[in-house]
């Protein structure tokens, strides 16, 4: 965020919820599947959630923890120290039981009214366990409305990190308001992008883990975005349990999981350095954008 604009920056978000969660007909809140077993399990999410922290320490990168108020809560009954895992970290809010606001699986589309009270609820737990403030709010399943967006706005969440964009020539990864929704929160979308053969490819790692996708593949993308969307943010976006679970919550053999364990600490160990990359938090990154937008503005 210097004045010449060199740096692509890049934040590594974690989506911590349920393992292999899943919306379900006439419910708003998910499962793990197989969804016929009624179940929700957070033991891959553990192990993967332990794994990552990790690896984010090992490679000294500050990210931003997306957390289901539910997972949270079931992660620290399991004995895990969440706040002290979590310090170098932003905290930020997935929802309270990864509903399906929008009823898109579920069927039943929630109103503003239970939207707002799940949501609230979801920061009570959150701001409980953590003891800090939370800016960012990242929807189940990436699926927002006006409801939606009017409610994280109320309930004082500076961002939203829900929406996915093509980026290129119209978009360069900046935060934008989210007028569409008649709102002025801001957006920190999520990229969208084409690999090598024009195919589209999103950011979020799970393509990597279902063994659909190379590590080098988003390497190559960010390192396209680092001249297309100088300034601009790159935000990763991981499940912690997809590296021990796959979608539809079969374990992973060992052979994989440890492939898995690569591919993301190959990506990790290259981003961290790459010329002309700067990582940092979505908070902070939205921090910086806001006081050099307003500096302009008063210029
Ligand atoms: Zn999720």
């Amino acid at each position: 965020m210097t004045k010449n604009h060199e740096f692509l920056y890049v934040a590594i978000s974690l989506d911590i919820d349920p393992d292999a969660n899943s919306a379900v007909e006439g419910r708003h809140d998910a499962l793990s599947s197989p969804v016929e077993h009624g179940k929700i399990r957070v033991e891959a999410c553990k192990r993967g959630l332990q794994r990552i922290l990790e690896l984010l320490d090992i490679y000294d990168i500050d990210a931003t923890l997306f957390y289901e108020a539910r997972t949270a809560q079931m992660l620290v009954a399991d004995g895990m120290d969440l706040p002290a895992l979590s310090e170098r970290h932003e905290v930020s809010c997935h929802s309270l039981k990864h509903e399906d606001y929008l009823g898109k699986v579920s069927g039943v589309p929630m109103e503003e009214e239970s939207i707002e009270e799940t949501i609230t609820k979801a920061k009570d737990i959150l701001e409980n366990i953590f003891k800090r403030d939370m800016k960012g709010f990242r929807a189940p399943y990436t699926r927002v409305n006006q409801a939606v967006v009017r409610v994280i706005e109320r309930l004082g969440f500076r961002y939203d990190s829900s929406e996915t964009v093509t980026m290129g020539a119209e978009w360069k990864g900046s935060p934008f308001s989210l007028e569409k929704f008649d709102s002025d929160l801001l957006e920190l979308a999520l990229p969208s992008f084409q690999d090598s053969k024009g195919q589209k490819m999103s950011s979020y790692l799970w393509a990597i883990f279902e063994g659909r996708r190379g590590s080098g593949e988003y390497i190559d993308a960010v390192l396209w975005a680092r001249d297309v969307a100088q300034s601009g943010l790159f935000v990763f976006s991981i499940h912690p349990w997809h590296l021990y679970v796959n979608c539809k919550g079969n374990p992973f053999n060992r052979e994989q999981v440890q492939k898995n364990r690569d591919n993301l600490e190959h990506i990790l160990s290259q981003l961290k350095q790459m010329r002309g990359i700067q990582m940092l938090r979505q908070d902070t990154y939205m921090e910086n954008w806001v006081r050099l937008h307003k500096a302009g503005t008063n210029k």
